[in-house]
């Protein structure tokens, strides 16, 4: 094993919440440093345009935001690492954080903003047809499907921004939704009925995917109507799962307080997880409002929370 390297600071994550805790923790002269993880720059590198992000009248673009976030951080002296964290020891400090690369990091305070990763339906078809017409990124794979017919799952606001992007390619975007009336707001609802290659399957949920990932992938999808139980073929080149979030919680194992979603809990008005010098912030510990500005938010909480334990853990140590 690789001698620990030790940093006062360590982010985990380098999502809106990751980044802005890096800007203010390298502010107060903490010389952080940013643990990328598996999606640097997080959800906002996968989705086109961010028009809710203050400061951009005209909208800006996620990946672009992420990159000027990034480079904010490093003007103020942050590290940023590009590994992921597969496992830690919380039960003391240092606390000790083990990389993919074998690289192994102690650090006198955590800041956990892994975020949160798309969720699955849960079927064996999923996994089988994943790359090959299977999906949970319009932004990523919709360029693949001009011109033909796709289907987004879900009815909140991420499945109607999806369903929207994929009509820049499809011909034909069938939205399958579990009940008869969307989640999303009223203003992506607009916009999405407005649209005439997007068409509502309502009341519906989706009980197989059909295809062969060696010829050609998806084909169909096997539909059930939940109020009649009729069963029935839509012929599709592509589906995108679009039914929300999970927190990336693994390498925490049970060492923090979890609510029964599996978000990290922290204290109210807080960033304080259940382990003293741990905090936690963007989508890993928020299952409400999950936008890119309260991530940024409580990533700035986090900091000012982390350098504020710091001061006090050293106060005492000058004290004895
Ligand atoms: P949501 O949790 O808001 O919506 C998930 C959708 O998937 C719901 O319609 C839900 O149905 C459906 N669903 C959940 N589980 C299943 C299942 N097993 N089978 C079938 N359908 C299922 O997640 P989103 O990712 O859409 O949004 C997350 C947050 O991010 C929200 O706060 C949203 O406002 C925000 N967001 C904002 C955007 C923007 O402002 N531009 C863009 C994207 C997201 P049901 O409605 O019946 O529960």
């Amino acid at each position: 094993m690789a001698d620990p390297i030790h940093h006062r600071v360590i982010v985990l994550g380098s999502g809106p919440a990751g980044y802005t805790a890096a800007i203010y923790a390298g502010r107060a002269n903490l010389k952080p440093v940013v643990i990328q993880g598996l999606q640097p720059g997080g959800q906002l590198t996968i989705t086109t345009e961010v028009d809710n992000f203050p400061g951009f009248e005209n909208g800006t673009q996620g990946p672009e935001l992420m990159q000027k976030m990034e480079a904010q951080a490093a003007r103020f002296g942050t590290e940023v690492i590009f590994d992921t964290v597969m496992k830690c020891d919380l039960s003391k400090r240092p606390f000790t954080l083990y990389c993919d690369s074998d690289d192994v990091y102690t650090c006198d305070t955590l800041i956990i903003s892994t975020g949160a990763s798309a969720r699955w339906l849960g079927l064996d078809a999923e996994k089988r047809l994943g790359g090959f017409g299977v999906s949970a990124c319009a932004t990523c794979d919709g360029f693949f499907y001009k011109d033909q017919e796709v289907a987004v799952v879900g009815g909140g606001d991420t499945a109607v921004e999806e369903a929207l992007f994929l009509t820049n390619f499809a011909k034909k975007v069938y939205v399958i939704h579990r009940r008869d009336a969307l989640r999303a707001e009223k203003y992506m609802q607009d916009r999405m009925f407005a649209n005439d290659k997007v068409e509502p399957v309502w009341d519906s949920v989706v009980e197989d995917i059909l295809g062969d990932p060696g010829a050609g992938g998806v084909t169909a999808l096997k539909l059930r109507n939940v109020k009649t139980d009729a069963i029935s073929e839509l012929p599709i080149n592509g589906v995108f799962i679009a039914i929300g979030h999970q927190p990336n919680t693994e390498p925490f194992g049970d060492q923090l307080e979890k609510d029964d979603s599996g978000y990290l809990i922290t204290k109210p008005d807080s960033t304080a997880t259940s382990i003293e010098g741990v905090f936690a912030a963007g989508d890993v510990q928020d299952s409400i409002y999950r936008q890119a500005v309260t991530a940024a938010g409580s990533g700035c909480m986090a900091a000012l929370e982390a350098e504020r334990f710091l001061a006090a853990q050293e106060g005492d140590a000058t004290r004895k």
